[in-house]
């Protein structure tokens, strides 16, 4: 177990999202291992420059496209894996894009399941720790069904990856694709947005220069947060070896968010003091992922939060003096 194979150099991967943070991670990964590997991205929260690395490996094929307005033909092309990976997981965004949320969650990962269908291919839908809501079970296993509000402002992504959940389910009963599950927790790390409003860059941001970390709420509240390699290669581990349905990925240390500010502004010796501010409706209270599912196939991360934190950090600072 745990022993993954590097050699992909005859495998041909699509990975929808491929500009963003999470997935462009996940697609140097397999570029890495020698396979091919082929993009799409409307670039609705992606970054040209996280393409501009890819297109480095001669075998990626960058291909703007919308995944909800339909996918291009591959006729030449026989994928062995499609990701989906399509999708802002910002709740800042959940405000300024939902619609597009709900239709790359819903059409485009449809989209994606039916070129799954008709190539063979082995598919991984990319769901998240939020289809547990504000979770009256802690730690959340994968059995737990959840405690969503459907009509709140988290909805259009919590419910539109609950179908995409449900749909992946539906291809795999109706049509006997290949598909895999993994529920996403909290995740940081070189190419997310400095301005997507999430915790980690918000703070990182914050401490380096030195203004105050905007606490939401009294900070009571916790998250689990995962770096993004190690996340990457929770990825790899239930794609190549995972044979049940769904996997949560992450990391389970659990911080306080009141903590998570003082950590980050200990960490990068910042002289930032923290200042709180109203809490966000159905903000959840509690999130740590009981990942020992995916341990068994071998996965557990490396990356502790404060060298994930000087990590991320320097990718700030070298993004600001470019
Ligand atoms: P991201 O916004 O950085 O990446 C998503 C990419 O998808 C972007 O490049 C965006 O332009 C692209 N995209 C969105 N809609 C599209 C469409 N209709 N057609 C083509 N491209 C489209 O987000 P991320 O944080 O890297 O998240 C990637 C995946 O992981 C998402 O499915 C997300 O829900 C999931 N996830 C992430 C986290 C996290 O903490 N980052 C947690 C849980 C789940
Ligand atoms: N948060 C905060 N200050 C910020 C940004 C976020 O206190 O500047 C809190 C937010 O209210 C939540 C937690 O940090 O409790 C994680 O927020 P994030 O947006 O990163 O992701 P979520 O896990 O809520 O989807």
């Amino acid at each position: 177990m745990g022993h993954l194979p590097m050699d992909l150099t005859d495998k041909i991967f699509l990975i929808a999202g491929a500009a963003g943070f999470v997935p462009s991670t996940v697609a140097q990964l397999y570029l890495d291992k020698g396979a091919t590997v082929y993009g799409l991205d409307n670039f609705i929260t992606g970054s040209n420059s996280n393409i501009e690395l890819l297109s480095k490996y001669e075998n990626f094929h960058f291909i703007k496209c919308d995944i909800v307005q339909g996918l291009p033909d591959f006729e030449e092309v026989k994928f062995d894996f499609i990701l989906s990976l399509a999708s802002s997981a910002s709740p800042v965004d959940f405000e300024i894009i939902p619609l597009e949320i709900m239709m790359a969650n819903s059409v485009g990962t449809q989209n994606l399941l039916e070129l799954a269908k008709d190539h063979g291919a082995r598919f991984l839908e990319a769901s998240t720790s939020e289809i547990y809501g504000d979770p009256e079970i802690h730690p959340q296993v994968e059995d737990y069904v959840g405690h969503v509000n459907p009509i709140g402002p988290r909805s259009c992504y919590d419910e539109s990856k609950r179908f995409a959940e449900a749909l992946t389910m539906t291809y795999f009963r109706k049509y006997n694709v290949d598909t895999r599950i993994v529920r996403i927790f909290n995740t940081y790390g070189p190419r997310m947005r400095p301005d997507d409003g999430r915790v980690i860059p918000n703070f990182i941001n914050q401490a380096l220069d030195g203004e105050d970390i905007t606490i939401y709420g009294d900070g009571g509240q916790t998250r689990s947060f995962c770096y993004v390699t190690d996340l990457a290669n929770a990825i790899d581990h239930v794609l190549m070896l995972g044979d049940e349905m769904p996997y949560n990925i992450g990391n389970p240390d659990e911080y306080s968010i009141k903590e998570t500010g003082e950590l980050i502004v200990s960490t990068l010796e910042s002289s930032s003091k923290l200042s709180y501010q109203e809490l966000p409706k159905d903000d959840p209270r509690r999130r740590r992922p009981d990942i020992s599912r995916v341990m068994k196939l071998g996965y557990s991360p490396k990356i502790s939060f404060e060298q994930g934190i000087k990590e991320t950090a320097n990718y700030f600072k070298n993004i600001k003096n470019r």
